[in-house]
């Protein structure tokens, strides 16, 4: 069985019927049962009249006393099985065909066959169980989870996937974690899949429950909600979206609940639309987590809170008290690495739109490969880039310039007729390549440059790669798909969804908007942006990059030979028109530039600037790809 099918399931459970009835009833040893109208006495709570009930059109047991719900699969689990050998199960009783055929090994990215943590055999009796038994964690519960205990008495938790396969074990101590202390740690000598723990008992045909912590899951099955999860790394780290993205998709509700905490309110946030706000809700509760809820307010409190899960709002208005704060200190933001401009805007904020310009030449794409990609690779920042001028190996080779750095660029003297050229290193670009290669997302669509397609893109990108910078470079190659009388107004739309998209996934979005005349020389202002004065109006920021003409650099001379007006002393002018997140607007920012590295630099920025590739290991027997050579 490769995947396992919905719809499958649903087709055995419909032709197992009312057998499944009798299986259960039988299994959980039901009292009074009554085989023809199919009830009896719910072995969930105590009653004295039958109020369990087979649902036929729902092929479950409903109990009207205590609410509890019971089908086919949930009994087999119940009695160990996982969900997938649950589904054989069923598969097996009602004679389903299905392909059974060969797990393949899981392998890492560099081909080397997975290490899976090995498997501890006992169940925690010592010292772990005790701790969680004090933080009403049952026994029945650590036994369903299968929590394991190892030699020193710390608490193992064993993550399986929905294939069955252990792909990482997690520790931690079974005590108190004092403040500051390394609280978890993984399975030395084994791989780290970052899966999400309890997958293999999750049955994906129902709601499920994401939380923060292992110990959280277990307080969510110890309060009768056995459908959770729990992610790998913490609340702040989301690899587990991307990893596991197809597994999620299964899902019609996914419920989360973080920890009342501000890194639990980031998760929430991040996550909820990278799931999608159609179908996730989450938890907001008064306790610090769901383990301190079970603790102090017991499983009750825990399960209504659970099914008062909040829909994410979708109507247009919100109590002025339901805002969150707004504390531009806390704002996160992605600085542009130079120093000058960074003193003005503090970074670019997440959840905003700039708009740049720039006549032909005046360097805004070279501008944008290192200040909008180049710095925000290096503060970890996944990026994407539409470009409807240049080719993808056009592309790469403009980037890899200011990304290696003037040392590591090897210059030409083509002799007195010809200019210099230059080429980075192959060793660099080799560093660089591991570096950035999961980091950096080109548009790779030639024939369809529509807008409703890139923007799909880019929603793919935020959603399941968690991709935060999004580069469109430019306007006029971004089809609208509407004749010139339209154009104004679809560019207006478009850039108002930018702005939404920029804000529903707390991304920046940088749009290249060609300048009105494109024969002019002179300084731009904010209205020479082409198409509608909208776009301006809607964007956060608008920059435009002016290069400094020989004749600007020049002395003005009065008659007699003296200096009336000293030359600009910069090569470019980056010109700051707005900047709504810190309300001031109009200034600007004087940058040198470095022919070779095609790098910009500030009087208090350091040309020869390192990104964090040069500390990198490239493994053996990586390969690159050298056609892009310039030689
Ligand atoms: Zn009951």
């Amino acid at each position: 069985m490769a995947e396992i099918d919905i719809d499958l399931i649903q087709q055995a459970k419909n032709q197992l019927g009312i057998k499944a009835a009798e299986i259960i009833a039988i299994g959980l040893n039901i009292e009074k049962w009554d085989t023809r109208n199919l009830k009896g006495l719910c072995p969930f709570h105590n009653e004295k009249t039958p109020s369990f009930i087979w649902n036929k059109k729902n092929n479950h047991f409903k109990c009207f006393g205590c609410g509890e719900t019971i089908d086919i699969i949930d009994y087999y689990m119940k009695t160990g099985l996982t969900f997938r050998e649950a589904t054989k199960e069923l598969f097996d009783e009602t004679n389903t065909s299905y392909d059974d055929d060969i797990i393949p090994r899981p392998e890492t990215k560099e081909n080397k066959p997975y290490i899976q943590p090995k498997v501890i055999e006992e169940i925690a009796t010592g010292k772990a169980k005790s701790y969680l038994e004090l933080r009403k964690i049952s026994e029945d519960t650590i036994r369903y989870a299968g929590v394991k205990e190892d030699d020193k008495g710390n608490i193992a938790f064993e993550y399986y996937d929905n294939k069955d396969r252990l792909m990482l074990t997690k520790y931690r101590p079974s005590r108190k974690i004092k403040k500051g202390e390394n609280k978890t740690w993984c399975q030395k000598g084994a791989d780290t899949s970052p899966i999400l723990y309890g997958m293999h008992q999750v049955d994906i045909t129902k709601p499920l429950l994401i939380c923060e912590g292992e110990i959280d899951r277990l307080a969510a099955i110890e309060s009768g909600f056995k459908n959770t999860v729990s992610v790998p790394f913490g609340a702040e780290n989301f690899h587990w979206i991307d990893h596991n993205w197809d597994w999620l998709e299964n899902f019609k509700e996914i419920i989360i609940w973080s920890d009342n905490d501000p890194a639990g309110e980031r998760m929430r946030r991040e996550v909820v639309p990278r799931l999608g706000e159609y179908r996730t809700k989450y938890v907001k509760s008064n306790y610090e987590d769901i383990n301190i809820q079970l603790y102090k307010a017991g499983k009750e409190s825990v399960i209504n809170s659970i099914r008062n899960a909040k829909e994410i709002p979708i109507k247009n208005v919100i109590r002025m008290a339901d805002v969150e704060d707004y504390n531009i200190q806390d704002m996160e933001k992605i600085r542009s690495g130079l120093n000058g401009l960074d003193k003005f805007i503090a970074g670019w904020f997440l959840g905003s739109v700039n708009v740049i310009t720039g006549i032909n030449g005046s360097g805004k794409s070279t501008f944008i490969n290192q200040v909008c990609v180049c710095e925000a690779v290096e503060q970890g920042y996944k990026t994407f880039i539409m470009s409807g001028e240049l080719t993808n190996r056009q592309l790469r080779n403009w980037i890899e310039f200011p990304m290696a750095g003037k040392e590591n660029i090897t210059t030409v003297d083509n002799g007195s007729n010809a200019p210099k050229t230059h080429y980075v290193n192959k060793d660099t670009k080799k560093q660089m390549r591991e570096w950035y290669k999961d980091d950096v997302y080109f548009y790779d669509n030639n024939l369809d440059y529509t807008a409703s397609s890139i923007l799909k893109k880019m929603e793919e990108l935020a959603r399941r790669n968690g991709v935060k910078v999004f580069l469109l470079d430019n306007l006029m190659t971004i089809d609208l798909e509407c004749n010139q009388y339209e154009l104004n107004r679809k560019q207006k739309e478009f850039v108002k969804e930018l702005v939404i998209f920029a804000q529903k996934y707390n991304a920046v979005v940088h749009l290249v908007a060609h300048p009105r005349k494109t024969e002019m020389i002179q300084r731009l202002s904010k209205m020479d942006v082409a198409g509608s004065g909208d776009i301006t109006n809607l964007a956060h920021y608008v920059t435009a990059i002016h290069r400094v003409t020989d004749k600007e650099k020049e002395d003005k001379l009065n008659k007699i030979g003296d200096v009336v007006e000293e030359g600009c002393p910069f090569d470019c002018i980056i010109d700051l028109f707005k900047n709504r997140p810190l309300g001031h607007q109009d200034k600007s920012v004087g940058v040198q530039y470095d022919m070779a590295s095609k790098r910009f630099y500030g009087q208090s920025d350091d040309i020869n600037k390192n990104y964090s590739w040069v500390k990198l290991n490239v493994p053996e027997g990586f390969q690159i790809t050298t056609e892009d050579s310039p030689f």
